[in-house]
C-alpha cells in the first residue's frame, strides 16, 4: 500500500485531488499547509510581491536571472540543483519549464510513492525556510545537510506519530477524501495593554468542540501606536499560533468588529494595518478549512 503510486488513490479533480494527497502524507500540518500556499502561489515570493504592487523588481536574488516564481525558488534555481542531485533518483532528472507548483504537484504525484512524496515536499518546505535566512544575510546550507535534514526530520516525526498511535484517530484514512473537518476547534485570542501602549501581550487558546483547552499561548507582544493595532498583532500572532502548533482548520472568534471584518474581508486592505491584515488574509487562504466569527 504504501508503495502504491499518489495519483492512482486520490480522484476527483486536480485541486482536491492534490490537497486529498497532501492531507494524507505523514508530516507535520505547518509542511501540508506550506505546501498547499504553494501549490495555490500564495507564498511571499518576490513574483507575487511585485503583482501585489509591493516591491518593483522581480528578479531572483540567488540567479539573478529569472523571476523569483514559487516553482523557481522551490524546483528551478541553479540553487536547488546540488539539493535535488543528491535526492530520490526521479527528482534528480525532474522535469523543468513546468508552470507553478501546482503543475509539479500534479506530476510528481503521477510519478511519486507515497514516502518519496513526504521527502519531496519536507526538502520543498526546508529550501522555503533556508531561503527566506539567505535573503536576510544568512548562509545556504550545503545540499547534503539539507538532504539528510529533511530525512531525519521527516523519520523523527514518523517515529513520534506511531510511538502515540495517533495516526488512524488523527490522520484520515489514506483512501478516502474528508472534505470536512471532523472535529470543529475554536480560536479566541486576547490582547492587553500596558504602561500606556509601551507594553502588549498577547493571549491565544485552541479549544475543541467541547471547550476542552487544546493548545494556549502567552506572549509579549511590541509596544504599538494604538489599542487597535494591537488587536491586530494579537490575531496574527494567535493564527500564526494555532498554525505552528499543526491547527489547519478552526473557527477564528473575536470581539473586535474592524478586527474581524478586516480579516475576513476578500479585499486588500488599503489602512495603516494592510500589511498585518494581508499576512492575516495569506494565512487563512492556507488554511485547510477556516471560519471567521465576531461575537
Ligand atoms: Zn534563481
Amino acid at each position: 500500500m504504501r508503495r502504491e503510486n499518489v495519483a492512482k488513490s486520490s480522484g476527483g479533480c486536480a485541486g482536491k485531488r492534490i490537497w486529498a494527497a497532501l492531507w494524507k502524507l505523514k508530516i507535520p500540518n505547518k509542511v501540508k499547509v506550506f505546501a498547499w500556499r504553494a501549490c495555490n502561489d500564495i507564498l511571499p515570493t518576490k513574483m507575487n510581491l511585485v503583482n501585489r504592487r509591493i516591491i518593483a523588481d522581480a528578479a531572483c536574488p540567488i540567479c539573478t536571472r529569472f523571476p523569483e516564481t514559487t516553482v523557481h525558488v522551490l524546483w528551478d534555481c541553479d540553487a536547488d540543483q546540488d539539493v535535488w542531485a543528491g535526492s530520490l533518483k526521479l527528482l534528480q532528472r525532474g522535469k523543468h519549464g513546468l508552470l507553478d507548483m501546482f503543475q509539479l504537484m500534479e506530476y510528481l504525484m503521477e510519478q511519486l510513492a507515497w514516502e518519496d512524496l513526504e521527502l519531496m515536499v519536507v526538502q520543498a518546505w526546508l529550501i522555503w525556510t533556508q531561503w527566506n535566512r539567505v535573503i536576510h544575510g544568512g548562509r545556504f546550507h550545503d545540499p547534503g545537510w539539507l538532504n539528510k535534514r529533511a530525512m531525519e526530520y521527516l523519520e523523527d516525526y514518523q517515529a513520534i506519530q506511531n510511538q502515540f498511535d495517533v495516526d488512524q484517530v488523527q490522520q484520515p484514512s489514506r483512501d478516502s477524501w474528508k472534505p470536512l473537518p471532523s472535529s470543529v476547534y475554536k480560536l479566541n485570542f486576547d490582547v492587553a495593554v500596558f504602561f500606556g501602549l509601551d507594553r502588549t501581550r498577547f493571549g491565544a487558546v485552541v479549544r475543541n468542540d467541547k471547550g476542552e483547552v487544546m493548545a494556549a499561548m502567552l506572549a509579549k507582544g511590541p509596544p504599538v501606536f494604538c489599542s487597535e493595532e494591537a488587536e491586530f498583532l494579537a490575531c496574527r500572532k494567535a493564527i500564526e499560533f494555532a498554525t505552528d502548533v499543526g491547527f489547519s482548520e478552526f473557527i477564528v472568534e473575536g470581539d473586535n468588529s474592524s478586527v474581524m471584518q478586516a480579516i475576513s474581508s476578500p479585499n486588500k486592505d488599503e489602512s495603516l494595518m494592510g500589511n498585518v491584515v494581508g499576512d492575516i488574509q495569506q494565512m487563512l487562504r492556507g488554511l485547510y478549512w477556516v471560519n471567521v466569527e465576531f461575537t
